[in-house]
């Protein structure tokens, strides 16, 4: 279970020896650039760090807007609308509460259609903001109503499997302090198929602006969706504001449905109802 605050990876002794090669004057260019847009140009806007409680200027890992594609069907499948007339299209049908369907790779209306939401990459101004306590969290930069789509959570998919022996790692790590991981754990009960449904998505390493969302025990002003494309096997989790935030408001959600350990990272959510403690995944 992602746990905040995420911190970047320990420095390998190779990338340490390459930073020093760098003159003093570019690295501060590179920080700079790094550190006032966290996308490094792939999102409409960029998203800065804001930091005024200690010097670390931003944190390392590799963008990825989406996590899309990773499980295509590889074939035509998608509807035939054309001119991005999906509306009432089979593929805006809803499949049951949490979920959402939109179009694919493989539908005719191209990207200019009204049922692709969450494929623009983030849908609103963010920027990710140092607490003295969580380490770094992500705020909206703007009004945002209940209902809008914020961003995707993006990251690796990995197997049930892979996911157990990266959290008994990353379990290792948090001990040591100084270590926090994004791995991302959700469960849907599918109301169709009377199954369970488990998506693990790793953004310690690779991901977008989401891996920055911290918890909150009371559930915060997040919903999380499961947004399946037209011809993709695997959804994407995709947060929506479940009220309206203000500008500048911090926006976090419930890690959800997990166990909670007497001796996990302490929780300093502030909600009224906080646990004291953050949840983390079974192992
Ligand atoms: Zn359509
Ligand atoms: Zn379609
Ligand atoms: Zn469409």
């Amino acid at each position: 279970m992602a746990s905040h605050p995420p911190t970047p990876l320990p420095a390998r002794p190779r990338l340490r020896r390459l930073d020093l090669q760098i003159p003093p004057r570019d690295r501060q260019i590179i920080t700079a650039a790094r550190a006032s847009d966290a996308s490094g140009g792939s999102e409409s806007h960029p998203i800065p760090f804001i930091n005024a409680v200690d010097r670390v200027p931003y944190a390392h890992f590799t963008y990825s807007s989406s996590a899309d594609a990773a499980f295509d069907l590889g074939f035509d499948v998608g509807c035939r609308c054309e001119g991005g007339a999906c509306e009432g299209c089979a593929c805006a049908e809803g499949v049951g509460f949490g979920l959402k369907r939109e179009c694919g790779r493989g539908c005719r209306c191209g990207s200019g259609c009204g049922n692709r939401e969450t494929q623009g990459g983030v849908g609103a101004r963010l920027r990710v903001v140092r607490d003295p306590r969580k380490g770094w969290g992500l705020h909206v930069a703007e009004f945002v109503r209940e209902g809008r789509f914020v961003c995707e959570y993006s990251g690796e998919y990995v197997t049930n499997e892979e996911a157990k022996r990266r959290l008994m790692e990353y379990d290792e790590l948090t001990s040591g302090g100084q270590f926090s991981h994004a791995l991302l754990v959700v469960r849907e009960h599918l109301p169709s198929r009377r199954a369970c449904l488990r998506v693990n998505i790793d953004a310690t390493r690779i991901g977008n602006v989401a891996r920055f969302i911290n918890h909150s025990c009371d559930g915060g002003n997040l919903t999380l969706i499961l947004v399946r494309n037209t011809g993709s096997l695997i959804p994407r989790l995709c947060f929506f504001a479940s009220r309206d935030i203000k500008e500048g408001e911090e926006i976090t959600f419930s890690y959800g449905d997990v166990r909670l350990r007497p001796d996990g990272p302490p929780c300093h959510c502030g909600s009224t109802g906080c646990f004291g403690v953050l949840p983390s995944e079974q192992t």
